[in-house]
């Protein structure tokens, strides 16, 4: 740090001035964001790009022959400032972006993929590793060392650095082709939903809510069609459409329009990249030597096989159809008694099902917003983690933060040791990306000293109005809980190598801490004494708890088959031979017609529109891992349900040791079975969602 005064406002971003680059004097070394600014971060990456290409060299070079030390922990070590300057920069894109930024990450994304295609595929490097991995037993490792031996084998052998040149140069062009592919998938999509909308005349807004009726004049607004109101493809334009609208003929176009998209014989017809998209994944997975996409997709996962996941998904369908089907009943049995003489069609579902949830379980989500003051829901989260593992939270106005909404706590173990920095970043504004999340600044590890966490959570709630407290609905609640549950888990992080710290974990475990941190926030217990009301500070009356609780049943088996459909359709095209999908529609009519789809239910995401996993490839042959984590979170509930103490003192502690503690340290599977005592079993995902009665005809 230079001491000499500065005469000249005009300071190099490159030279000892910028701050990503110097040794941090604030509280707990973290970042000062009020000295960042956008300019400095291309020289920041600059460096890191130089840093962690020179550490990466020494190691593929290093002439003595491979050790664990010399090549896996070298690994480790290698490529801090390039973690750290990216963490700084990406919090800022997704929480706190402007155009100077968004620009600049654009250069920083092909760059990245530029820095690491080499790193990933060199091959002598990846000999080194493999030598390693052969002789593993042999090498005197502990348990964690040889957990991280095997990850970074494995990651460098999925991104194909064992292969020979011409496979690896096929790889490369199938990749680049892929990457084309995906976002020809996504602008097709975005392109067939900003094409269609329904104008609304005043004779169409029967049963509409004033709240839509406005989000329909402001979309027609941004579509330059002023004093006008209209639906939009929008999944939230169309399901309150369908569920509130009283005219029959317009819930047909408006469904008909939402399960077309991306399958309408125009231009932006999706169905041929599909089946191109298909078929260079498995000859991908063919050049590592899988028979299919899904096999090697699902090699790294915790369901290991396409079988485990299809299996799971299995056992949730055969009751969640049943209730569909009793459901789909009782819808008809409504129609008959208003007089209709029709029968239920898809778009007639959610509408009647409405109805049936106000008559059955009288409940309206306003009726229990005042009980949910952000303030209140923020202390029952971390009033839960210190009975759970014994932390405890003090607020600090010393940390530096991106913007002033942003809270930060610190947090402390049992003892009183510093345990973590949780930053609490809550309300929605221009400058933050839609969605809530959980990211870090830095990860704990304990490789070259005790190395804290600072762990954030991002959402966006609206600001209470006028001074009055911020209200949060039951979803927003719900995720503030998830998000600190991810939170948790990187707070909790007890391993010794930065790779295998916190979330770093399989796709279909990740979301386990999250999910299960769900439940104690819907716990009669925990609502009793954090759900006040705001004004009066009274507790929530029981009658509205208790039909708060039953709501959250209602139309499972629809949600239900709606999703599993999906998730077992997105198996079923990565595990049959590509040269049989060449009519997407009849593929998918026929899958569809195997499981016995009832149908006045349309899959959650049909091919056309299924962006989680054509858009990308993050959740292809993965869209089952949400109900997989969900049937974990469920059952390990459960644990804690069978002592009659939700807080069980002995079960949090096994809960800590084997899951919120152990990061990626452990194959998920077994730190499952040790804290449960045996496997996931799917009855309690059943029980909460109400699919484990036998269903009653209407
Ligand atoms: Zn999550």
């Amino acid at each position: 740090m230079s001491d000499t005064p500065q005469s000249s406002p005009i300071v190099s971003a490159s030279g000892p001035d910028n701050p990503l680059l110097k040794a941090w004097q604030t509280p707990f070394q973290t970042a000062p964001f009020g000295e960042i600014g956008p300019e400095h971060f291309l020289p920041a990456f600059e460096q890191a790009f130089i840093d962690h290409a020179a550490e990466v060299a020494a190691i593929t070079h290093d002439p003595s022959a491979p050790d664990f030390a010399n090549t896996i922990i070298a690994l480790e070590r290698s490529g801090r400032l390039l973690a750290k300057v990216s963490a700084i920069f990406y919090n800022l894109v997704s929480a706190h972006s402007n155009p100077e930024l968004l620009e600049i990450d654009k250069d920083v994304s092909s760059r990245l993929a530029r820095h690491w295609n080499p790193i990933m595929m060199n091959a002598v490097l990846f000999g080194r590793i493999a030598q390693l991995h052969e002789n593993r037993t042999a090498l005197g490792l502990t348990a964690e060392q040889l957990r991280l031996l095997e990850r970074t084998y494995t990651r460098f052998h999925r991104a194909g650095a064992g292969l020979d040149e011409a496979a690896k140069a096929r790889m490369a062009a199938i990749n680049e082709r892929q990457a084309h592919l995906g976002t020809t998938f996504s602008h097709h999509l975005l392109r067939d939903e900003q094409e269609w909308f329904l104008e609304l005349g005043e004779d169409d807004l029967d049963g509409l809510p004033d709240s839509f009726i406005a989000a329909a004049r402001s979309a027609a607004e941004e579509r330059v069609l002023p004093g006008k109101a209209i639906v939009t493809t929008s999944r939230s334009s169309v399901e309150t459409f369908l569920k509130s609208s009283r005219r029959r003929d317009l819930r047909e176009k408006v469904y008909k329009a939402f399960t077309a998209r991306g399958d309408n014989g125009n231009a932006n017809d999706n169905n041929a990249t599909i089946v191109e998209i298909l078929a260079l994944r498995e000859e991908a997975a063919q050049l590592l030597g899988y028979p299919s996409f899904a096999v090697y997709r699902l090699e790294d996962s915790m369901a290991k096989t396409p079988e485990a996941a299809r299996g799971l998904l299995e056992r949730v369908w055969k009751p969640a159809r049943a209730r569909a089907l009793a459901d789909r009943d009782a819808l008809q049995g409504l129609i008959a008694e208003e007089g209709g003489n029709f029968t239920l069609a898809p778009w007639d579902w959610r509408y009647y099902a409405e109805k049936l949830r106000q008559i059955r379980a009288d409940f309206d989500d306003a009726a229990i917003k005042p009980y949910l003051a952000l303030e209140g829901m923020i202390a029952a989260a971390f009033d839960c983690a210190h009975r759970l593992f014994g932390l405890s939270f003090s607020e600090r106005k010393d940390i530096p933060t991106w913007h002033p909404d942003v809270r930060v706590w610190e947090v402390m173990d049992a003892a009183g040791k510093h345990q973590a920095l949780f930053y609490g970043d809550y309300f929605a504004r221009a400058s933050k990306r839609s969605g809530a999340w959980m990211t870090t600044l830095r990860d704990q590890q304990t490789l070259d000293g005790d190395i804290a966490p600072l762990v954030i959570n991002v959402c966006n709630f609206a600001k209470g109005a006028d001074d009055q407290p911020a209200l949060l609905s039951p979803d927003d609640a719900r995720t503030l809980f998830h998000e600190f549950g991810h939170g948790l888990h990187g707070m909790l992080s007890n391993v010794t190598y930065p790779s295998l710290s916190g979330t770093s974990v399989f796709t279909d475990f990740v979301e386990l801490p999250s999910q299960l941190y769900e439940h104690w926030q819907e716990q009669p217990q925990v609502l009793r004494q954090f759900a006040k009301h705001y004004q009066t500070g009274e507790p929530l009356p029981d009658d509205l708890l208790e039909r708060f609780l039953a709501a959250r049943q209602f139309n499972q088996g629809f949600a239900t088959i709606e999703f599993v459909a999906s998730a077992l359709m997105d198996l079923e095209f990565h595990s049959q031979p590509a040269s049989t999908i060449s009519d997407v529609g009849a593929f998918e009519r026929a899958g569809l017609e195997k499981i016995g789809m009832p149908t006045e239910i349309a899959m959650r995401h049909r091919p056309t529109q299924f962006g989680h996993i054509f858009s990308g490839d993050h959740y292809a042959a993965g869209y089952y891992s949400y109900m997989w984590s969900e049937v974990m979170d469920a059952d390990a509930f459960g644990a804690f349900e069978e002592t009659g103490d939700i807080f069980d003192q002995q079960t949090a502690k096994r809960l800590h040791d084997d899951i919120y503690s152990s990061g990626g340290s452990r194959d998920p599977a077994e730190a499952y079975i040790a804290f449960r005592g045996r496997k996931p079993e799917p009855e309690a995902l059943l029980r909460r969602r109400g699919l484990l009665e036998t269903p009653q005809a209407a």
